[in-house]
């Protein structure tokens, strides 16, 4: 996928807030949480929605309006919504679109607490779901009920990094009706655009690449208007809130993300491929590999393979324990998408709340590794993964 043709690079450097009148080059912290009025008569006219601006920072705020518009144009999205978390992201925009005796579709490898939300908080309130297999497209039209009224899908998938078709998936949606919902947060708005296949919201855990270095915790969702506006709604009464300090990092962050995502991309895939070399691993998955099984389709929805590398060792949990305890430089940590790289063992961590079956379901084994790769040079990277794999 060229991306030329709408400079998503520039648009993260130079989509900017307005100056001040410090005429300032870098846009500054609005640390406030509430914003003065002029008049008794402005105030009622705010609160009525006669005027724009910013009323209280649980609506709006220069900083994060800054980052939403930033994501929207990297995106191609109308309008967005920043949020404390990933999690909210995720939370927010489902529940402010489902009603009670919906139903959900979505593919089986999600984030582990978007599982939870979807087997333990929804059905609380009668929202069912269903998971539907990425290597099973031919079944996903009878997991469709009458009730279905979104498709929410991940991908590359965590930690497997198994992709889905978006064209396809987004086409099925609507034929059926469904409002489709994509995490895109391994991918970041540099490397994959889902709302160009017809995806009608985007999610990101801007915890990840969009902050980059591992300092702050925040989300975003970006889409349609006729979907954001339901769920702004939702948001300003419900308070899930980006604090502007964070949206000012995650703004300053996006100004380097195609630099940093060029180098976590070409440092993954040469660990792959040092990876695919060695007697003590049986696979590698990384979307620009060209053994990956859907590299074609990788090519042609995404501009790069990303940042995380997924592969199994040979000798299961007690070589990959091993392996882990013999790294020196690489972090052993529940992040990813960090400055630092990262080794994380999924089955024992991020995905032990899933049943051996569940966990199976999506190929996560008990040997299998994910590092997320960092900007360290490649050659120090390659070192210490070689080192920890023959100890
Ligand atoms: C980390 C992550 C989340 C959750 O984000 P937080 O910022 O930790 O709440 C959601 N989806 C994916 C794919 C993630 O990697």
């Amino acid at each position: 996928m060229a991306d030329s043709e709408n400079n998503t690079g520039t648009k993260a450097i130079r989509t900017q807030t307005e100056r001040t009148e410090q005429r300032e080059h870098s846009t500054p912290l609005f640390m406030t949480s509430s914003f003065v009025f002029d008049s008794a008569e402005h105030a009622r006219a705010m609160f009525a929605r006669e005027v724009e601006g910013n009323i209280y920072s649980r609506y709006s705020n220069p900083n994060t309006d800054e980052f939403i518009t930033k994501i929207c144009n990297m995106e191609e999205a109308e309008s967005g919504i920043a949020t404390a978390s990933g999690m909210s992201a995720v939370f927010s925009s489902l529940a402010a679109l489902l009603d009670q005796g919906d139903h959900v579709l979505a593919c089986r490898s999600l984030f582990g607490s978007s599982h939870q939300i979807l087997n333990s908080i929804f059905p609380r309130w009668g929202i069912s779901y269903s998971y539907a297999d990425i290597d099973k497209p031919e079944n996903w039209k009878s997991l469709i009920q009458d009730n279905t009224r979104v498709l929410f899908l991940e991908t590359p998938s965590n930690p497997g990094l198994d992709l889905i078709d978006l064209e396809w998936a987004c086409k099925l949606a609507k034929e059926h009706g469904l409002i489709t919902v994509v995490d895109n947060c391994f991918a970041t708005p540099y490397l994959q655009k889902p709302m160009k296949y017809g995806a009608d919201i985007v999610i990101h855990s801007a915890t990840k690449f969009i902050d980059g270095q591992g300092r702050a915790i925040g989300g975003i969702i970006v889409g349609k208007d006729r979907y954001i506006e339901e769920m702004q709604m939702f948001t300003r009464h419900t308070g899930p809130a980006l604090s502007p300090f964070n949206a000012w990092l995650f703004s300053k962050s996006l100004e380097t993300l195609p630099a940093r995502m060029d180098r976590h991309c070409s440092n993954a895939l040469k660990l792959a491929e040092f990876l695919e070399n060695q007697d003590d691993v049986d696979w590698v998955k990384y979307p620009f590999l060209p053994s990956h099984p859907q590299y074609e389709l990788a090519k042609k929805q995404m501009k790069d393979g990303g940042g995380v590398v997924a592969f199994n060792i040979k000798g299961g949990y007690e070589r990959a324990k091993n392996f882990l305890d013999n790294l020196s430089m690489i972090s052993l940590s529940a992040n990813l998408g960090d400055t630092r790289s990262i080794a994380t063992h999924p089955a024992s961590t991020t995905h032990s709340k899933l049943t051996d079956e569940e966990r199976a379901a999506v190929n996560i084994t008990p040997g299998l590794v994910r590092i997320a790769v960092g900007l360290e040079e490649i050659e120090d990277i390659i070192a210490d993964v070689d080192k920890a794999l023959s100890t």
